[in-house]
């Protein structure tokens, strides 16, 4: 009789905060020894997109191991059960190398407070009483239900709002985009972020960006800061380029080491639909820029990690400007055909030869010609 003995143990709140505590500390001690399995047995794998999140946030590790980091339970109200509690989190780090301009590395610390999460605790014989751990199951989500996604929000201020416009918007970017892409990479699940310091600590502890409004990558699920947009016009303009990156993910097993320009300039064109006047503005813009000799290289802009601050936009208006012009010679098909390529593991040249039937450096110099004429003029 095992069950009279696991209420007894748990009766008391304290075991299962030093259990949790303990869970932390190993996790704590992975991510200094940029140990990622150590730290991945820590986190709840039943749900692939969570799993995914933080199997990316470790890799990372690799490169970018803090000097120092820590995970303890923060400040705010805690609940112990015997299976399930719901604990503020706190991280801390300190990444010395890196540049000075980046948000997680350079040698700042960071103290992030996330909102409410969860651990389960898990008993691997399935027999309890113990051993039993406590796993990271991800925060503690209110969801709402779309067909084929979830929007999950943590409530508060206007959160449920944003969750309901988010609800209407979506699967407007959805359609669109899957006939743009041509392809339907299925179910989606959509958080929505108060914090942005919690957003990028959930993504990578080098995140380079100061700013970050959403995320996406392949395998996650699609991430918002809920004071990204206003309105469901702005959400659906929001979710058609992150959205985008997912229809991108789906294009082949290598799209996520595609050069960092052809996803963002892909998304963009795949959103712009829902930007009225934008893709004329682009187009200006980039006569000037032609003319002024001042695009920018691509390979400054082919990794997003490593992209110097001044330059990150181009990856996304530089790649959209390409995009248009391989769209308006190609068509809609042969563009997608391309970044298939890519993210079939071709590198941008060996795409453009294959699809395109020309060298990367040949539609380089073809698109900057295309761009020597004043917009309006011939
Ligand atoms: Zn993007």
């Amino acid at each position: 009789m095992l069950l009279p003995l696991l209420l007894a143990l748990h009766a008391d709140p304290q075991p299962a905060r030093a259990e949790i505590e303990a869970a932390l500390a190993n996790m704590t001690r992975a991510v200094l020894a940029a140990d990622q399995p150590a730290f991945l047995a820590s986190i709840d794998q039943s749900e692939p997109e969570f799993a995914t999140e933080w199997r990316h946030w470790a890799a990372q590790l690799r490169d970018w191991k803090p000097d120092a980091f820590a995970m303890t339970i923060g400040e705010g109200d805690a609940t112990f059960g015997d299976t399930r509690a719901v604990v503020p989190l706190r991280m801390t780090w300190t990444i010395n190398k890196g540049p000075e301009e980046s948000w997680g590395a350079g040698g700042k610390p960071r103290d992030v407070a996330f909102p409410p999460v969860v651990f389960l605790r898990e008993d691997p014989d399935g027999d309890g009483p113990l051993p039993a751990r406590w796993l990271l199951h991800g925060e503690d989500w209110t969801e709402i239900r779309g067909q084929g996604f979830i929007v999950r929000y943590i409530p508060g201020g206007n959160a449920e709002k944003v969750a309901r416009d988010v609800l209407a918007a979506f699967p407007v970017a959805r359609e669109h985009d899957n006939a743009f892409f041509g392809l339907d990479p299925g179910p989606q699940i959509l958080k929505l972020y108060t914090s942005m310091d919690h957003l990028k600590a959930t993504v990578y502890l080098n995140m380079p960006d100061s700013y970050l409004g959403g995320w996406s990558e392949s395998g996650e699920s699609i991430k918002f800061l809920t004071s990204y947009a206003h309105s469901i016009p702005e959400w659906k303009n929001a979710y058609a380029h992150e959205y985008g990156h997912v229809c991108t993910w789906a294009m082949g097993p290598q799209a996520s080491a595609i050069p960092w320009w052809t996803s963002e300039g892909i998304a963009e064109q795949a959103a712009a639909v829902f930007r009225p006047g934008y893709t004329e503005q682009l187009d200006k813009r980039f006569r000037n820029l032609a003319r002024a000799g001042e695009l920018t290289p691509w390979e400054d802009i082919t990794d997003y990690v490593t992209a110097k601050q001044k330059v990150k936009a181009m990856a996304y208006l530089q790649g959209n400007s390409l995009m248009l012009y391989v769209t308006g010679h190609w068509g809609d098909a042969e563009r997608n055909g391309w970044v298939r390529a890519m993210c079939r593991g071709a590198t941008p040249d060996a795409a453009t030869r294959e699809v395109l039937g020309l060298p990367f450096a040949d539609l380089d110099r073809d698109w900057r010609a295309s761009l020597a004429t004043p917009a309006g003029e011939k």
